[in-house]
């Protein structure tokens, strides 16, 4: 939850940060470590992943259970991450799933969330997500919170907060909206603090690397 005493290391290449009550593989960072923007949640993830180039495109799928409501809603979920990190994190929708980096898909069996993404390992880029949006019982606040969850987790947080404070917390309180908070801001910087601190991201390696891919799931309201 809150920062802890990890030995700042300027990051050369892919690190596992360890010894920081959890690993947290930091992306290919070349400019920060996970102590460069505090207080952060990225020793307790399971990865921190990112985007090579924003704007990221978001495709919403059109099957039995789309709807523009929703879709408008999981947009302003969304567009709180585009707020905080004042645009760094950005998304293009698009009208075909072809070549669409994010899918969206609504669930009415569900006001759980879910994330699926798939990236290459050793550095930690991504390649493709897919979010799940549960939309059982139709509650705008919570649609558009977990929402907001999900794309944190399609943007490259790979894990949970332990603080109910955060965006990134896996529970929530029905009706009450998730905001981002420091924390959540700050784990998102440390996976693209090249953005954050005006320099150029080193070239991603290149490579025959097989992604491999993951899900987490998010608990709804308890
Ligand atoms: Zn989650």
């Amino acid at each position: 939850m809150r920062a802890t005493a990890c030995v700042g290391l300027l990051l050369t290449a892919t690190l596992l940060l360890t010894g920081c009550g959890g690993g947290a593989q930091v992306g290919e960072q070349r400019v920060c470590s996970a102590n460069t923007f505090v207080p952060n949640y990225v020793p307790q993830l399971e990865r921190l992943l990112y985007w090579e180039r924003f704007p990221v495109t978001v495709y919403f799928e059109r099957n039995a259970h789309y709807s523009d409501y929703y879709r408008t809603l999981a947009l302003q979920g969304f567009d709180q991450w585009v707020e905080a990190t004042s645009s760094v994190v950005r998304y293009r929708e698009v009208s075909s799933p072809d070549g669409a980096q994010i899918t969206v898909y609504f669930k009415p069996d569900t006001r759980n969330g879910l994330t699926t993404y798939t990236f290459y390992p050793s550095s930690g880029r991504l390649v493709s997500a897919k979010i799940e949006i549960g939309v059982q019982g139709n509650n705008a606040i919570d649609i558009r919170s977990v929402s907001a969850h999900e794309f944190g987790h399609a943007i490259g947080i790979g894990g949970h907060s332990t603080n109910p404070d955060d965006m990134m917390y896996p529970n929530f309180v029905t009706n009450v909206p998730l905001k981002i908070t420091q924390n959540d801001l700050n784990t998102a910087k440390t996976a693209y603090c090249n953005y954050f601190m005006g320099r150029s991201r080193g070239a991603s390696p290149q490579g025959e690397e097989t992604p491999v891919e993951a899900t987490i799931v998010c608990p709804a309201a308890p």
